[in-house]
């Protein structure tokens, strides 16, 4: 806040204290003669010098006074600008804690991206600040950017690791605080130099990285949770209680949309004979060796199912009868061809399919993998190694 002394006397009113100095001189130079005189007198009577030591006690009183106000003015100064900062550190503590929050709501990288991008240039004051993350060995910008200056950053955040993981580096310029868990270097927080940022401030950018680095921790570990609760390890699958409820949700989307999906089950030929031959732990390599094939020639979109020991299921969004009969075929050729090497052994895997198709509008999830079930029991009394779909059934019937 501005500071505003009111000044009693002006450089305009000089001249009228001029005037009245020689008006004053004039009118009482008579008896200011007469003190004089009469101090003089006093002096020679009793041995004194009153009228210098009068001078002189006027003149000390005077600096006195003026080391006074200017002592004050100081320490009014100083004291105002310990407040001016007090508030400012204030703002910046107000500033962390909203960032703090919104990290806290944030539990996918989404959401962290969103609020990191919202706060981080409050935080720093205005200045440009950014943040680069390490996700499974690789760097990507988390505050969006365009490529070249991602490109520059990335370098900027390994220089600063590879200075040093545990202190505030400076590299292109921006000065970079890293984001540590638990001794683990996890990403890199910059913010440009200028103006210069205060001892304060780097701590409280030093506490955004903190924050930043465990939320992102956290965020990772919520994930894996989530993940670990609705996968089947082995073969990477949805589990059985997971993929109903999403095949639910689909059921639901197509009645909307309209557009018809397919259910396609399989069950692994003889499995127990390979578990008996070679061991539970080649059969566990099989499971995972049918995950990994699964995942190879099926959509994203499509809903994979660890349905039992080793049988699956698998939900094709947006696709009629016949595509689901032109999966089954690529998923059955591709188990017939690529048999699992165990202790340089080739076990041979194949599977017995059942395909059936959903009309939208159908709701009850267990009556169709009940149909699709039925076709892969047919598939098995057909010699294994092959596909039925329960239409075909339904045709038969009816001729
Ligand atoms: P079919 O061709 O008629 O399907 O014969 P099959 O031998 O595959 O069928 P069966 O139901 O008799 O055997 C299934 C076997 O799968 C029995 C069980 O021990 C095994 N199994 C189930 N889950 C796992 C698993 O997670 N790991 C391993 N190694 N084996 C499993
Ligand atoms: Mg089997
Ligand atoms: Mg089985």
């Amino acid at each position: 806040m501005p500071r505003r002394t009111i000044r009693l006397i002006s450089r305009n009113d000089l001249i009228l204290l001029l005037g009245m100095a020689i008006a004053l001189h004039l009118s009482f130079s008579g008896p200011l003669a007469q003190a004089l005189d009469y101090v003089d007198r006093i002096d020679q009577q009793l041995g004194l010098r009153l009228l210098p030591a009068l001078v002189v006690l006027a003149v000390v009183f005077f600096i006195h006074q003026q080391r006074k106000r200017l002592e004050m003015r100081s320490a009014a100064v100083a004291a105002e600008s310990d407040a001016r900062l007090a508030n400012q550190r204030a703002v910046e503590m107000e500033r962390l804690v909203s960032f703090g929050e919104a990290l806290a709501r944030s539990l996918d990288l989404e959401a962290i991206r969103a609020a990191a991008t919202e706060h981080l240039p409050t935080l720093a004051g205005g200045r440009g600040a950014w943040a680069m993350i390490r996700v499974q060995g690789q760097w990507q910008a988390l505050t969006a950017a365009d490529p070249a200056t991602v490109a520059e950053r990335e370098r900027a955040a390994k220089r600063a690791f590879g200075e040093s993981a545990t202190l505030v580096g400076s590299a292109f310029g921006d000065i970079c605080f890293p984001m540590i868990v638990a001794g683990a270097p996890i990403g890199v927080l910059g913010v440009s130099p200028e103006p210069p940022l205060t001892e304060h401030q780097r701590i409280a950018m030093t506490a955004a990285a903190a924050l930043l680095a465990v939320s992102l921790k956290n965020a990772e570990l919520f994930h894996e949770i989530r993940e670990t609760s609705v996968r089947d390890s082995l073969t990477g699958c949805f589990n059985r209680k997971h993929s109903l409820e999403v095949m639910d949700g689909e059921l639901r989307r197509s009645r909307r949309s309209k557009l018809p999906m397919s259910l396609i089950m399989f069950d692994l030929d003889h499995f127990k004979g390979i578990n008996d031959r070679f061991g539970h732990l080649c059969g566990d390599a099989v499971l995972q060796s049918v995950g990994r094939q699964m995942n190879a020639v099926l959509r994203g979109s499509d809903v994979k199912c660890r349905y039992g020991g080793e049988e699956f299921f698998v939900l094709l969004p947006d696709t009629p009868l016949s595509g689901a009969q032109r999966v089954a075929e690529t998923l059955r050729r591709e188990f017939e061809e690529h048999p699992v090497m165990w202790n340089d052994v080739r076990v041979r895997v194949t599977a017995s399919f059942g395909i059936t198709g959903i009309t939208p509008g159908e709701v009850e999830a267990r009556l169709i993998i009940a149909r699709a079930d039925a076709a892969l029991y047919r598939a098995k009394d057909g010699g294994r190694n092959c596909i039925r779909s329960a239409e075909e059934q339904e045709e038969q019937a009816i001729v």
